[in-house]
């Protein structure tokens, strides 16, 4: 195994167990390894810390598989992996058999660049990193051995994986050929997913808990659903007695597949689908002067790098002065934001100031994260993403 080594001084992220080792910290950064490659990370003494994967086209050159030296990364080393991650699902009671949820997740379960999520026994599989590309073989068949998968699919066509020089992917991997539709059954009701061409692997597992608490909300309200996709938090609020739901989306496809999941679930009006730009859209309710009693917005990732951060803040808080804009008396804003580069605290000033522009006062009554089935791993803050706040207004 070729050693590479770290600058002095740079072994501390390593030493506190965070996996990511970018170019800058090491000595040998333009050793020639082939891609997805075990290299075994030393300090500048020479002495060995941990193994990992090299990835020579992306600045985040080595992402650590173990922080045992010693750790042979072979086909073992991935069956235990697999297992702790399904064994922590298990514990969580999502693995149901006609259920859905996030199986594998990348750092959070020690397997960077590897996203597993199970449709009803179908595993949808994204390979994002340069070691997980390298270790794709191995990773499907042990993903075939377990008795909670019947299928494999591969998603492989996040925009990461141009960092690392790969080429998108996507495909029948092993086992029972993916059916024409899926569904699955989450907290008693049905949802239809697009594995082959939905958004990033069909369905927002993250949202879970969101949707439990926006049914347990919704009851009597009018409700305006921003960004609605295929439905989720649509069926999760009629399911809750909602007096009705407005959804909008700028994707028609999003919008039928919405359509056809609140009628699986029985839900065939009180409800209308516009296929409209947000941010058009609302200013159009504002100028109309339309209100409602509880309003989501959860758009995509608006901050999708550095560079965009003032751009994006901006747009979280245009959305949420909006938002608490068109409230009546007494309702509630759920707002949402996936941006890794935006932590609560400043979510919650961005929040607070849309709300003093839109002149209501405001108490947040419920945080809203990401489900349990993508756990932050506390050795690294960035598994963390999801954050939302339930604020009421007077
Ligand atoms: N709330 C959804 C997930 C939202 S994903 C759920 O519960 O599953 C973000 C959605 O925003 C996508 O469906 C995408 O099509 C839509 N979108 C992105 N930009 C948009 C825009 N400017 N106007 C309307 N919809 C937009």
């Amino acid at each position: 195994m070729t050693r590479i080594h770290l600058l002095p001084g740079r072994e501390k992220a390593l030493l506190r167990h965070h996996p990511w080792i970018f170019e800058g910290a090491l000595k040998e950064k333009n050793a020639s390894i082939p891609a997805g490659e075990t290299v075994l990370v030393c300090n500048h003494r020479d002495e060995p810390l941990a193994v990992g994967a090299w990835s020579p086209a992306s600045q985040l050159r080595i992402r650590v598989w173990s922080f045992d030296p010693d750790r042979a990364i072979d086909r073992e080393f991935f069956r235990d992996r697999i297992s702790q991650a399904i064994s922590l699902r298990r514990k969580l009671g999502v693995l149901q058999p006609d259920g859905g949820c996030r199986l594998i997740y990348s750092e959070s379960d020690r397997l960077p660049g590897v996203i597993v999520d199970l449709y009803a026994g179908f595993a949808a599989v994204q390979f994002l990193s340069a070691g997980a590309e390298f270790h794709r073989d191995t990773i499907t068949q042990l993903l075939l051995e377990q008795p909670c998968i019947c299928g494999v699919f591969e998603r492989s066509d996040a925009a990461i994986r141009k960092k690392e020089s790969l080429a998108s992917r996507t495909g029948h991997l092993g086992g029972s050929a993916l059916p024409d539709s899926l569904r699955i059954v989450e907290d008693g009701l049905i949802f239809e997913t697009d594995l082959r061409e939905g958004q990033k692997t069909g369905f927002y597992f993250d949202l879970r808990s969101a949707r439990q608490k926006i049914r347990q909300t919704a009851n009597g309200k009018k409700v305006l659903n921003m960004f609605s996709y295929t439905g989720g938090f649509a069926c999760a609020a009629l399911a809750g007695g909602a007096k009705s739901v407005l959804n909008a989306d700028s994707s028609a496809p999003a919008l039928e597949q919405c359509r056809k999941n609140l009628e699986l679930n029985g839900f065939t009006e009180n409800y209308e689908n516009i296929c409209a730009d947000v941010f058009q859209l609302l200013r159009q309710f504002e100028r109309d002067g339309r209100t409602f009693d509880l309003i989501i917005l959860d758009p995509p990732k608006l901050i999708p790098n550095k560079s965009a951060v003032m751009r994006g803040c901006r747009a979280y808080q245009d959305l949420a002065r909006i938002g608490f804009k068109l409230l009546n008396p007494g309702g509630m804003l759920a707002n949402f934001s996936c941006s890794g580069a935006m932590d609560m605290p400043l979510f919650q000033k961005i929040t607070a100031d849309g709300a003093l522009q839109a002149g209501r006062n405001a108490r947040i009554i419920h945080r809203f994260e990401q489900s349990p089935d993508h756990p932050t791993l506390l050795t690294v803050p960035e598994t963390f993403y999801l954050k939302g706040l339930l604020s009421i207004v007077d």
